[in-house]
């Protein structure tokens, strides 16, 4: 048996397209939603990230600024940034790229974003509203992968959920959507005795633990649907030989190229689940459309409008 391949891709297009149909109707009512983000310093891999948001917000029309404060900026300093921010009305989201420099705060400086503003779903007030199922902007990943679940029909009222690793920006947030979505949820970790049986017995695996190919194929029950957040880059040889020993194609690229992007389940599970995201192409492109998603939402919650357009989001839902 072959698993489906639930295409990340696929799903963020669709989204897209309902999210320029909103947008479109908010131009009509002179609302343009817009996004700020804060890029500290000079990370190669932050800069990458933030410019994929910024070129998402140009292709969907919504307005965006940048903020790129040097490396030496104080947690002072990024208070009163965001203060600025908070206090500015065109911002509706503000997106503090992480990591920031060692000896800033991060705790007090996301704790300080006004939670109306809070697009990434971090501060405390929105973990809050998510617990006790309240309305709010909810972590793009977990509600991305709550969209590949809806999206592609699979059954989630009632189903074994194991979710592997407890983060607070995926593995929290996700076992907490599934129960809300009335799924049956285990939620694992680094402590969890006999890791395989647990997976075993589920009906949807979130894997999010950042270890390459850790979870393997015999434990994931036959049919079983597999979301695979972990983005893991291979560059040693051997273990992409081991990963990819059944995909030469992959191999070859991997021969190519040094590197290899492979998630937290074994490729060769793509036999025994029912369906599963790839890596890449799968859980990836949903992180940028749900934090589009939580701006269009958070300028529609912040000037009191109601939904009129077809996204059934989970953050967008709630
Ligand atoms: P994280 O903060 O490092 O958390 C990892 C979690 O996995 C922890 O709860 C940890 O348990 C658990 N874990 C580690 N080893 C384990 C083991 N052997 N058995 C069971 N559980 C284990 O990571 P994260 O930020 O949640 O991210 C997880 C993965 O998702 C990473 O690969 C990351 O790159 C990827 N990610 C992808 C996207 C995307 O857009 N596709 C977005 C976010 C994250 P303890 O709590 O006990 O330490």
């Amino acid at each position: 048996m072959t698993a489906r391949v639930l295409d990340g891709t696929k799903i963020r297009d669709e989204i897209f397209a309902e999210l320029r149909t909103e947008t479109t109707r908010l131009a009509g009512e002179g609302i343009r939603p817009g996004l700020a983000a804060v890029l500290v310093g000079e990370n190669p891999a932050s800069q990458l990230y933030v410019k994929s948001k910024i070129a998402a917000c140009e292709q969907l029309g919504l307005a965006s600024w940048m903020r790129t404060p040097p490396a030496s900026i104080t947690t002072d300093e990024m208070l009163l940034l965001i203060r600025d921010l908070n206090n500015d009305d065109a911002v509706d989201g503000i997106l503090i790229q992480l990591p920031l420099p060692k000896h800033v705060d991060t705790k007090r400086v996301l704790e300080a974003v006004d939670p109306a503003k809070d697009v990434d779903g971090f501060h405390p007030v929105s973990l809050g509203r998510l617990v006790s199922g309240r309305p709010g902007l909810v972590a793009c990943t977990p509600a991305g992968c709550m969209e590949i679940l809806r999206r592609n029909n699979i059954v989630i009222e009632g189903a074994n959920a194991v979710v592997l690793g407890r983060s607070d920006i995926v593995g929290k947030p996700m076992a907490l959507l599934l129960m809300h979505a009335n799924a049956t949820v285990t939620i694992c970790h680094s402590k969890t005795r006999d890791l395989p049986n647990v997976v075993r017995r589920a009906d949807i695996v979130v894997a999010a633990m950042g270890k390459p190919g850790y979870v393997q194929a015999d434990w994931i029950r036959q049919g079983a649907t597999v979301i695979d957040v972990g983005t893991n880059k291979v560059t040693d040889p051997h273990e992409a030989e081991s990963l990819l020993h059944n995909f030469p194609a992959r191999l070859q690229k991997f021969r190519e190229k040094g590197a290899v992007l492979i998630g937290d389940v074994h490729p060769d599970a793509v036999n025994t689940a029912g369906a599963l995201t790839p890596v890449p192409g799968g859980v990836g492109p949903m992180t940028i459309t749900m934090l589009m998603s939580n701006t269009v939402k958070a300028a529609r919650l912040r000037r009191g409008k109601s939904r009129t357009d077809t996204v059934q989001s989970t953050a967008s839902a709630r």
